[in-house]
């Protein structure tokens, strides 16, 4: 299986290559073969592509809103036409099953082209403010020139979140998506230029840690979004902060999905496994610490131990395959090296944990694996592991559950799941996240707000909030009479 692109970068409206730069390999994690060659980007290559975003930006804003909507609006079909083959692309840049890019990844990247395309022509309107006589008006103006950073286990899910507001609100981007999987914010570059967005306006550049702070530390560069870890966005939203650029921060999390005991019990057991399992547990939103009320324990694990064990894994190309590999060799590693810390730490190993027998050894692959008896100091409890790793907590009642859910310095999502409706809004209101769900988990459709609280970022992805955080408001005063100065 090949995919290699035509070069390894898109700028201005073409493949570009400089062969100058460190090469790389893009490796299918299910057989560890090499499936493309590509090279990253030199500072030459990131010269190009914010010059030609600079370039283009200005005309662009210039458009009307409705015209720049149609542009996007166009991307999402041919988006929607190619769905297939673009979910083909996913799954090899990822390793995650076709059964699930089929319909979350190139999907939900449509979503973003279609909501944010279909909005435009109302939502970047400014106000008008009447002050007897004179008035004010504001203008919703674009930033300029905006950097997108990816993390891998959305890739062309979080190029389209970054891409629409970005683009619709009148900037031009500079995407750089992860080092583990470069191809599908290609296919983005290509289908958006197709459906006609000018060139320089969406630019795709390669590279690593050592490529991103060359876009955050440009001159040129009025924003950075970026989807990655504490750690990563610490480091950006610092070096962002020494320029004042705007930042919008997409982090990590550990965050607590609660189960009363009078919840619907498939549906909360369906919740945190699609919640722990779902793109082999790399959701940046994944309940990872599933808190059971103890009268329902022993049945909620009976059943979760069940359910889990009849999880398909294999070919992430066969449609029947449930569960793929981990997206490369060192995020294995480092998901086996949390599941031995969870064993000596003494959590009890409920199901999982091991190598599945029916896949390649080349294949980065991990059983799903379930930790049961797991208290809230344990490393596995409050590190993220980033992997099909869940822990079962038990608790009492409602008041410890909701101190100790927010006992954490992240606060990027959480759930509720209860039969008792006032218990959930009152739960939901003193949970200390940003994304939080009641009796279900983890859906994130383009409509609704996305993003976290404490460390796990600030800014939002999606719905007409992403706007805010692609734009800056512009107040203009009319005075309608003469100026009456006292001197
Ligand atoms: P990472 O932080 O290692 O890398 C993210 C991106 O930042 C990569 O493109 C990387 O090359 C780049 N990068 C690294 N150091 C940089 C620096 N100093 N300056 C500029 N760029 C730099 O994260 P990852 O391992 O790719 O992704 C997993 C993490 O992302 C997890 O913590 C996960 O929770 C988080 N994540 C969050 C969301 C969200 O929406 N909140 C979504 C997906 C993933």
């Amino acid at each position: 299986m090949k995919a290699q692109p035509p070069a390894s970068h898109f700028i201005d409206g073409e493949y570009v290559e400089d062969t100058a730069g460190t090469p790389f390999d893009s490796i299918y994690p299910a057989t560890g073969e090499v499936i493309a060659r590509l090279h990253a980007a030199t500072p030459a290559i990131v010269e190009k592509a914010i010059a030609a975003a600079k370039r283009a930006q200005g005309e662009w804003a210039a458009m009307s809103p409705t015209a720049r909507g149609r542009i996007l609006k166009r991307a999402s079909e041919i988006m929607r036409e190619r769905n297939r083959e673009l979910s083909e692309l996913e799954t090899l840049d990822t390793g995650k099953p076709i059964q699930e890019t089929i319909v979350a990844d190139p999907t939900s990247g449509a979503d973003a082209f279609e909501f944010f395309g279909g909005v435009a022509a109302a939502a970047l309107n400014g106000d008008y403010i009447p002050l007897g006589g004179d008035f004010a008006f504001t203008k919703r103006v674009p930033l300029g020139v905006c950097v997108g950073i990816g993390a891998w286990n959305y890739p062309q899910q979080i190029a389209c979140w970054k891409g629409a507001p970005a683009l619709v609100a009148g900037n031009a981007m500079v995407f750089k998506p992860s080092e583990n999987t470069p191809l599908g914010a290609l296919k983005i570059a290509e289908i958006l230029f197709e459906a006609g967005l000018p060139k320089g306006l969406y630019n795709v550049i390669q590279g690593d840690r050592t490529t991103g702070p060359l876009l955050v530390n440009h001159k040129d560069v009025a924003k950075v979004s970026l989807t990655g870890s504490v750690e990563t966005g610490r480091k950006v939203a610092g070096a962002a902060a020494a320029q004042l650029k705007h930042v919008t921060m997409e982090l990590g999390g550990k965050s607590p999905l609660i189960v009363f005991d009078d919840a619907d019990l498939e549906s909360a057991i369906g919740g945190a496994m699609l919640g722990n399992f779902y793109s082999t547990g790399q959701v940046c939103s994944n309940g990872t610490r599933v808190f059971v009320q103890k009268g329902i324990k022993d049945k909620f694990l009976s059943r979760l131990k069940e359910r889990t064990e009849k999880i398909v894994i294999g070919d992430p190309m066969d449609e029947a395959t449930q569960l793929g590999p981990m997206v490369s060799r060192a995020q294995l590693d480092k998901v086996f090296s949390y599941v031995e810390k969870g064993k000596a730490e003494g959590a009890t190993l409920l199901t999982g944990g091991g190598i599945p027998n029916n896949v390649s050894a080349e294949g980065t692959y991990i059983q799903p694996t379930v930790f049961a008896d797991v208290t809230d100091e344990m490393t596995i409890c409050r590190e993220e592991i980033f992997g099909p790793v869940m822990c079962v907590l038990d608790f009492d009642n409602e008041d410890e559950v909701i101190a100790r859910a927010n006992g954490t310095e992240f606060g990027l999502s959480a759930g509720v799941f209860t039969s008792d409706l006032t218990r959930a809004h009152r739960v939901v209101d003193q949970l200390e996240a940003g994304t939080l769900w009641i009796n279900t988990y983890n859906l994130a459709p383009v409509e609704v707000p996305f993003g976290g609280s404490k460390q796990s970022g600030f800014g939002r992805e999606n719905s007409l909030a992403a706007l805010d955080h692609y734009t800056e408001l512009k107040s203009v005063y009319v005075a309608m009479g003469k100026v009456e100065a006292p001197y």
